[in-house]
């Protein structure tokens, strides 16, 4: 946090407009959209609340099928599950680890012939990258499937000249701890349509109807964020250009010290956009190696470094096994083999060139001994 985020809190902490609502969420919005190019957005209290009424506006009911990325966080799979919907998970594909439009053209074009066409496909963009919209946009447009984005791990990723996030009707941003800025937890529903964005304000707030008592024709929820927290959210979306930059940085000296080490392959960045490198992601090859991933996590956290596996792929939690899949061997060999490495905005050179130091060591020992 910095000087502005101080700022601003403090503001909205003199005002007294200690609230879900007041001035800063309205200015928030405002200058998140500025910022990314979104036409229209809706501050909430998380990216799940997003995703969940983004779901919710496009029509999704019980027993639908909703098409979804299957190397994600469980967030993205929640959000169908709490509608009663059934979620369908396609697998990556190998230049961006992002949903396979191949694999998604096929998927329409059958669910077409069946006669059930899906809801709508909630496409994720992992770990600060893009996925591939020259495709799957038209696809979606094709066959009337309503995007859902999930850039909650990609604010400020491109596509060609465009933010991922903006090109669905919908696209979901998260501001929690653990993204590249943060309001402590929050999001934002960005959409296409002002009406979508006034819908999701008023089911964010139990459903008012407008009237000076309290009339609800539908059901609502209590998603929307607090003026304090939009307050730190407007001094952080003033640095993210910095701490994009910073987090290319620390991926780039992975690379410059990892780049003659075969068998050790960063996440590649596709070439029609730039990526956040929010994490900094290899994979990491046993039989060129000698360790596997295991062993190379369980040496840094002896060290005292944390370094995470990547997602495991929805298909394989036990709590969507009897969901329907597409493919699946790209994403389980993506996180059989894929380490996140330490990648916050904050690491100093010293504590840098400790991770790479391990991670080197560990794999000299794994070539000698194997
Ligand atoms: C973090 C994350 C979310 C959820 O955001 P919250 O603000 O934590 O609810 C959704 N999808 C993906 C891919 C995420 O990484």
């Amino acid at each position: 946090m910095g000087d502005d985020e101080r700022r601003l809190l403090l503001d909205a902490f003199d005002s007294n407009w200690i609230a879900p609502l007041g001035p800063h969420v309205d200015a928030f919005e405002l200058e998140f959209c500025q910022a990314i190019g979104a036409t229209h957005a809706a501050a909430l209290s998380s990216g799940t609340s997003a995703l969940h009424l983004a779901l919710i506006l496009a029509g999704v009911e019980r027993g639908d099928e909703v098409l979804c990325s299957t190397l994600t966080f469980s967030a993205s799979a929640n959000a169908i599950a709490y509608l009663g919907a059934r979620p369908v998970f396609l697998d990556s594909e190998e230049l961006s680890w992002n949903l396979d439009p191949d694999l998604l053209a096929n998927e329409l074009e059958s669910a077409a012939q069946r006669g059930r066409p899906p809801k709508a496909l909630v496409l994720v963009h992992l770990y600060g990258q893009s996925a591939d919209l020259t495709k799957i946009l038209p696809l979606c447009e094709q066959y009337s499937v309503v995007l859902v984005e999930d850039a909650a791990e990609a604010l400020g990723a491109t596509w060609g000249n465009r933010q991922a996030g903006t090109a669905g009707r919908f696209g979901v941003f998260s501001f929690n701890g653990n993204k590249i800025i943060t309001t402590s937890g929050g999001g934002i529903l960005a959409c296409k349509d002002k009406a979508d964005a006034a819908a999701a304000r008023k089911l964010a707030t139990q459903s008012r109807d407008p009237a000076a008592h309290y009339e609800h024709s539908q059901i609502g929820y209590n998603y929307r964020l607090s003026n304090l927290l939009a307050a730190v959210g407007r001094g952080q979306i003033r640095v993210l250009p910095a701490r994009i930059e910073t987090r290319r940085a620390v991926f780039r000296r992975y690379y410059t010290a990892f780049k003659e080490v075969p068998g050790l392959v960063p996440m590649p960045e596709a070439s029609w956009g730039k990526s956040t490198r929010w994490l900094s992601v290899f994979l990491i090859d046993p039989d060129k190696l000698g360790v596997n991933r295991e062993d190379l996590r369980c040496r840094l956290e002896a060290a005292d470094i944390e370094a995470r596996p990547l997602w495991k792929p929805m298909h394989l939690q036990p709590v969507f096994r009897d969901c329907r899949k597409v493919g699946g061997a790209v994403s389980e060999r993506l996180f059989e083999q894929g380490l996140c490495l330490p990648s916050g905005s904050a690491m100093t050179h010293a504590q840098q060139d400790r991770v790479i130091e391990i991670v080197l060591k560990t794999i000299s020992g794994g070539r000698n001994s194997g």
